[in-house]
């Protein structure tokens, strides 16, 4: 990555390779040449849609949703997961282990203060993060930390207090994954309770609303804080579904949220 690191070189030679920090390696993405998925780009969707951003993938996943779009980030050769596409992953191809300190360094050379932790499910390795947001927040003055997660696991009191925005996004039966294992009711109200969750719905069908309803009450989500998000893997698609959407999520009073990424950039990783 191009750019100067602003804790300049702590690492050591090959030989010493002693790391300043942690020694807690995290998993993250690799793209196809070898380098980390932590790119800058702006947001492409929910609240802070537009605003420049740097992108840090993190790779593995606690669910196996049939059309997700980072399948790389857990669909490895050696599972039996159903996914829409049948190509599988190899671990030593798709993942890179880099410290705390590395991520950091990494994502501070865009010079750019807006965070976005995403996956895969960042809060698998959320003890983690913790030191990149340390780090980060001793870089920029005016760091401001996002994540985007699938709400199934509560982050820590350390973590909430770092985090500036949760962007939660439960997955429907739509995701094929079993109930049980994509949604806790209890986690969605916590993170709903704690004031900085927005939940992100991505809506196939016009019947996805009664799950999204029910959800929204069980978990009491304020309706300010629900999002819906056309179900688009292309532009075409998009533009199919952006019409019945937002009128649903305009008669229902939730925000409606675009996908600005589709927009600009089509459907590739790393921007
Ligand atoms: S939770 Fe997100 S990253 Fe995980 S499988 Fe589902 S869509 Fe993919």
């Amino acid at each position: 990555m191009a750019g100067k690191h602003p804790w300049g070189h702590h690492r050591k030679g090959d030989h010493g390779c002693k790391l300043i920090g942690s020694q807690r390696l995290m998993k993250i993405a690799r793209m196809p040449d070898g380098s980390p998925e932590i790119f800058h780009t702006l947001q492409g969707e929910g609240r802070n849609t537009g605003t420049p951003s740097v992108f840090i993938r993190s790779s593995l996943c606690n669910l196996s949703c049939y059309w997700c779009d980072t399948p790389y980030t857990w669909n490895w050769e050696d599972s039996d997961y159903e996914h829409e596409s049948p190509e599988k992953f190899r671990r030593e191809e798709e993942i890179l282990s880099l410290s705390p300190l590395e991520v950091a360094e990494t994502a501070a050379a865009f010079g750019c203060p807006n965070f976005v932790f995403t996956g895969g499910e960042p809060l698998l390795q959320e003890k983690a993060w913790l030191e990149v947001m340390d780090r980060l927040a001793t870089a920029f003055e005016n760091a401001y930390f996002e994540i985007e997660t699938n709400g199934t696991i509560a982050p820590s009191s350390e973590f909430l207090d770092r985090i500036h925005q949760v962007n939660v996004s439960p997955k429907l039966a739509n995701s094929g994954v079993l109930e049980t294992k994509r949604i806790n009711t209890e986690v969605l109200a916590s993170l709903a309770a704690s004031g900085k969750a927005d939940f992100k719905f991505v809506v196939e069908q016009p019947e996805n609303l009664e799950e999204i309803e029910t959800l929204q009450a069980l978990s009491q989500i304020p309706k300010s804080r629900v999002f819906l998000m056309p179900a688009a893997s292309s532009l075409d698609t998009l533009e199919e579904n952006q019409g019945w959407v937002s009128r649903i999520a305009l008669k229902q009073g939730y925000h409606y949220s675009d996908r600005l990424h589709l927009r600009l950039y089509g459907a590739k990783r790393g921007v």
